[in-house]
């Protein structure tokens, strides 16, 4: 096997046992990218040099006994998520030559370890997408078939872990863009709750909603970042101070007796590809034959949850996007005076959705519409919580497909904003709700893709939707 193919753990085990250094591990993963990337465009920015030295500096770390879980682990991070001294563009012109001053929280954590940071992954430009087509930066292939989309928004991330040009990576869901790219890729993606992990430095979408979260090779590697990322800090105010578990312990029991609901709004979508249904459902009587329990609930707002979120994320998106304005960021455009220079320079430097969630943002927000659109939007975004409120008393997790259908073609779906839009039919709740979901392998098509079960369970329950994803096999 070669090194780049390894898991965590499996790296950790032969770093520590000195089988191999920091720096032959990187050095695979930097062969890998640049021998297959031209096909898949994972990577905006190969950040080489920068990697080999913090690869060097682990090895120093392993020689002196003082590794940490991480040290010397290559990992990869969306590029709408701020790194130090590495340009992050978000996938946006606007961004081109925006290099940020300061580590998100997260990202300094996992560098705190001595692992390596080998560069910044392609997405949908600021995470508006389903597919990595919004990215100003080309699509991403799905290293299943290379004519099929990776999925999105964080279509590069899961394209590199997939193809194994890093062993993990770091990503952001506000929509489902790490579980949907996660199940159309064949890896697995946590979406944690809302407030365990800290959004300092996540360039913001809509901060309701954003969160950030690791794609990895298998969940017990999940359960490893997990436990160096997660936690309250002093410069995200919407993170809890809850104490963080023992992920990697927890994930060592099992499921007796657990309370599985199969919500039958899921598998009643009429979008849903009759392969993916039989895929879950086989995968609900495996877990049923190793003890779980598996209720029939119902979650009859769901069929709210798209057009919620595309009124309350653009409005949002459209405040935190106004300080892309060519003056105190990235890319100037000319122009004949102030209003002029701010014109030219979005319209140059964002794609069209990103115009069209502006718009749309502006619109929803605008007085006369306010309590039309957002006010009511937020209303029902009130009920859809209740909703899960109220099945969580019946069940103690809850199996779904992650997506309706497996990747779909390049360009198939990315002249009809509202077809991509439904896409997300099946990880848009959970982002309203502020609870935890997983994205896990759980089968493969005829023609050889990648099709993902959802495990989403209340809030702060990420120890019991890992230990279920964790069941999941092939
Ligand atoms: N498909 C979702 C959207 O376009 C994904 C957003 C996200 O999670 N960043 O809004």
């Amino acid at each position: 096997m070669k090194l780049n193919e390894l898991t965590i753990k499996e790296a950790r085990a032969g770093l520590d046992a000195k089988k191999f250094t920091a720096v032959e591990l990187v050095q695979a993963c930097l062969d890998k990218i640049s021998k297959r990337d031209k096909k898949i465009n994972a990577f905006i920015t190969v950040a080489d040099d920068s990697a080999l030295v913090q690869a060097r500096a682990a090895d120093k770390l392993i020689a002196a006994g003082k590794q940490l879980p991480l040290t010397g682990i290559p990992f990869a991070v969306k590029d709408a998520i701020c790194t130090a001294g590495v340009r992050s563009t978000a996938s946006a012109k606007i961004l081109d030559n925006y290099t940020p001053p300061y580590n998100a929280t997260v990202i300094q954590k996992i560098l705190d370890q001595g692992a390596v940071m080998i560069g910044k992954t392609n997405c949908d430009a600021f995470g508006h997408g389903a597919s990595n087509e919004n990215s100003m930066y080309g699509p991403v292939a799905n290293p299943h078939d290379l004519k099929k989309v990776a999925g999105g928004s964080s279509g590069g991330s899961a394209a590199a872990v997939a193809d194994n040009m890093c062993l993990f990576a770091i990503a952001e869901d506000t929509g489902g863009s790490i579980r949907q790219p996660a199940s159309f890729c064949g890896i697995v993606g946590l979406r944690p709750s809302y407030g365990r992990n800290s959004r300092f430095g996540i360039m913001p979408m809509a901060s309701s909603f954003d969160t950030v979260g690791p794609m990895t090779k298998t969940v017990d590697d999940m359960a490893v970042v997990m436990q160096v990322i997660a936690g309250q800090d002093n410069l995200d105010a919407t993170t809890v101070p809850d104490s963080v578990p023992d992920y990697s312990e927890d994930l060592k029991k099992d499921i007796k007796g657990l309370r599985i609901g199969v919500p039958r709004e899921y598998f009643e979508n009429k979008s849903i590809d009759p392969e993916v249904k039989q895929a879950i459902e086989k995968q609900i009587k495996n877990l049923e034959a190793r003890g779980a329990k598996i209720i029939d609930v119902s979650l009859p707002l769901t069929k709210y949850a798209i057009s919620v979120y595309y009124i309350l994320v653009p409005s949002e998106d459209s405040s935190n996007l106004g300080r892309m304005d060519g003056v105190r960021y990235g890319v100037r455009a000319g122009g004949k005076d102030l209003f002029d220079l701010y014109a030219n320079s979005r319209e140059q430097g964002f794609p069209e959705e990103v115009k069209r969630r502006i718009l749309i943002g502006t619109y929803a927000l605008s007085a006369g519409y306010y309590d039309a659109y957002y006010k009511k939007a937020q209303q029902v975004r009130t009920l859809i919580r209740r909703d899960f409120d109220r099945v969580f008393s019946e069940v103690d997790v809850l199996i779904t497909p992650t997506s309706p259908f497996a990747a779909f073609n390049i360009g198939e779906k990315s002249s009809d904003p509202i077809q991509m839009y439904l896409a997300d039919v099946f990880v848009s709740p959970a982002c309203s709700a502020g609870i935890p979901g997983i994205s896990v392998n759980a089968g493969m098509t005829k023609s050889g893709l990648p099709i993902g079960a959802q495990i989403m369970g209340p809030r702060l329950s990420e120890c019991l939707v890992m230990r279920v994803a964790d069941k999941i096999k092939l």
